[in-house]
Formats: structure tokens, sequence, C-alpha cells
């Protein structure tokens, strides 16, 4: 049985809001999201803050969506400290197939 699924890779990239920055944000730092792990290249730090409040997005934004979904078009998310500017970009780079045997040990219901 064909137990293959896609979901998206993801860059988390920091961009600039309307206000400066309060926090230690650098414009262009980043992360990677593939399948269940966050990637982070060297020399990059990302506040705590910022991916506390962008952790429960990111599950979302790898899986498809309806195109009438507001998870399909918004993909800026503001720093949770209101008096920081800076938002981050969650953009789709690209899918992953994964094989449902080798991420659960769950089994499939029959189809
Ligand atoms: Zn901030």
């Amino acid at each position: 049985m064909d137990d293959r699924f896609e979901l998206y890779d993801l860059k988390v990239e920091v961009v600039e809001g309307d206000r400066p920055f309060v926090c230690s944000h650098h414009v262009g730092d980043y992360f990677l999201v593939e399948g269940e792990n966050l990637v982070f290249p060297e020399n990059n730090s990302f506040s705590m803050y910022a991916l506390a409040a962008l952790l429960p997005l990111l599950p979302a934004k790898q899986r498809v969506t309806d195109e009438n979904d507001w998870m399909h078009t918004d993909a800026y998310i503001a720093c949770p400290d209101p008096n920081c500017g800076a938002r981050f970009h969650i953009k789709r780079i690209g899918k992953r197939v994964f094989s449902h045997h080798e991420v659960t040990v769950v089994p499939l219901e029959k189809r």
C-alpha cells in the first residue's frame, strides 16, 4: 500500500516591519523547517520568544491548505514584543516526501 505523503519545507526569515526592532533580531536571520526538524545555520541566532510565537503555526504551514484558507495566504508573523517592529516571513520552499510507516508506529486504517 502506498503510504507516502508530502510536507512543505519552510524557511522562516526575519524581515523589516514598520518600526525599529527592540529585540536582537537581524534582517536575514532565518531557520529552516524540514519535517520535524528545525535547522539553524551556523553563526545565526534566533529569539526564543519569537520562536515560541512561531512554533504553533509551522505544522500547519507545512501542510497543503485550501487556497481560500487564511493559512494559505498569510505568511508574515509579528514579533510577540508589541514594541518591536520585526516580522517573520514563513515561506514554503519545496516539498519533501515521507512514508507513514517511517514517522509513526500507529497503523494506517484500511481504505
Ligand atoms: Zn522582536
